[in-house]
C-alpha cells in the first residue's frame, strides 16, 4: 500500500484556459482528483489524505509539523510500503530537507510536484505522480527523495533551478539517486540514509520555534539589514555570502556584532552549488547546504537548545 498525502501546489492548480501556464491558481484540486487523472494508477493499492491545501510559497512551520506527524503515522503502518507527497515546487526542497532531518525514514517518502497546472495543454503533474508512486513502491528505495521529470533527487542536494522550465530540479552536488523510465526505477546513485531527530524534536508549538532569517552579501551590503533584524528580535541568521561564503567588511562586522549579542550565525553561499569551506577566524560555515536548507538546520539546532 502506498499513501498519497496532498499539500497543494501547481500540481493541484487550475487556470481559466488550457494555454495559461502562469496565470493559474495553485492548490485547487484535491489529491483524489490528481489520482483520478492518472488511469494507469487504477490497479495500484493507494490511499489518499489531504494534509494541507496551499501554494507552497506560503509553506509554514505549522504545516511542516502537521505533515511530519502525518508521514510518520503512515510509515508506522506495517502495510504501508511508501509515502508520496504532492507539493508545490517553490519550497519543495525545504520540505524535503526538513522531513529528511526529522524523520530519516527507512521507507521511501517521495515528494513530487508540477511546473504546469493540472489544466495545462500538456500538464507534467500526472506523469510525475505516476513516477513518484513507482519510486515509493520500489524495493530497496528509502529515505526522503524528490521524483520529478524522470529523475529522483535526494533531499540534501535537490534545488529548484529554473523559474519556468519543466525540468527544474537538479541534484546540484553530484549524481541523482535514480531515473524513472517507463515506470521502471533504475538506481544510479545512493538512497539517502541518516539519523532521525524524531518528532519530539519539533513538538514545541510552532509560534515558539526560533526565528532565523537569511541575509545576502552583494555589492554595497552594509549590514543595516542585520541591525534592523536584530532590533526586531531574531534567534539566528544565515548569511548567503558570495563565492566561498565571503562577506563585505561591513556585513561581516554586523554579523559578528549579532553573534556577540547571542544571535547564532552561519555562512552559506548565494552560488547555485558548492560548499563553503571553513577557515580559521571566520564565521562558521553551513557546509554544502544552500541558504534555505542552512536555515532549516539552524532552526532544528536552536530547537534542541530551547
Ligand atoms: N507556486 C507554486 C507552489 O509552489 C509553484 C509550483 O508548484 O510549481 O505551490
Amino acid at each position: 500500500m502506498i499513501v498519497i498525502l496532498g499539500t497543494g501546489g501547481t500540481i493541484a492548480g487550475t487556470a481559466k484556459t488550457a494555454s495559461d501556464g502562469v496565470g493559474y491558481t495553485a492548490a485547487q484540486l484535491r489529491v483524489e482528483d490528481l489520482l483520478a487523472a492518472v488511469p494507469a494508477l487504477a490497479g495500484h493499492k493507494l490511499e489518499a489524505q489531504q494534509v494541507a491545501q496551499l501554494d507552497s510559497k506560503d509553506m509554514d512551520f505549522a504545516t511542516w509539523q502537521r505533515l511530519a506527524v502525518a508521514v510518520q503515522q503512515q510509515l508506522d503502518r506495517p502495510e504501508v510500503s511508501g509515502v508520496v507527497i504532492t507539493h508545490g515546487t517553490d519550497t519543495l526542497e525545504e520540505t524535503a530537507y526538513f522531513l529528511h532531518r526529522v524523520l530519516a525514514p527507512a521507507k521511501p517518502v517521495v515528494l513530487t510536484a508540477a511546473m504546469r497546472p493540472a489544466t495545462a495543454l500538456a500538464p507534467d503533474g500526472p506523469q510525475n505522480l505516476f513516477d513518484a508512486v513507482q519510486v515509493a513502491g520500489t524495493p530497496g528505495a528509502r529515505g526522503v527523495v524528490v521524483a520529478f521529470a524522470g529523475r529522483v533527487h535526494d533531499a540534501v542536494q535537490v534545488r529548484k533551478t529554473h523559474s519556468y522550465r519543466v525540468d527544474t530540479f537538479e541534484s546540484v552536488d553530484g549524481a541523482v539517486v535514480a531515473r524513472v523510465e517507463e515506470g521502471s526505477v533504475r538506481t544510479v546513485g545512493r538512497w539517502p540514509a541518516g539519523e532521525a531527530l524524531g518528532l519530539a524534536h519539533i513538538a514545541a508549538p510552532t509560534d515558539r520555534w526560533p526565528r532565523v532569517e537569511i541575509v545576502m552579501n552583494h555589492a554595497g551590503a552594509n549590514g543595516a539589514v542585520v541591525r534592523a533584524l536584530r532590533a526586531s528580535g531574531i534567534d539566528g541568521l544565515v548569511a548567503a555570502g558570495t563565492g566561498n561564503g565571503t562577506l563585505s567588511v561591513a556585513l561581516d562586522t554586523a554579523l559578528r556584532e549579532a553573534e556577540a549579542g547571542g544571535v547564532r550565525v552561519v555562512r552559506s553561499t548565494r552560488c547555485d552549488a558548492g560548499p563553503v569551506m571553513d577557515l580559521p577566524g571566520l564565521l562558521p560555515s553551513a557546509g554544502a547546504l544552500s541558504p534555505v536548507k542552512a536555515r532549516i538546520e539552524l532552526i532544528l539546532a536552536l530547537l534542541a537548545e530551547a
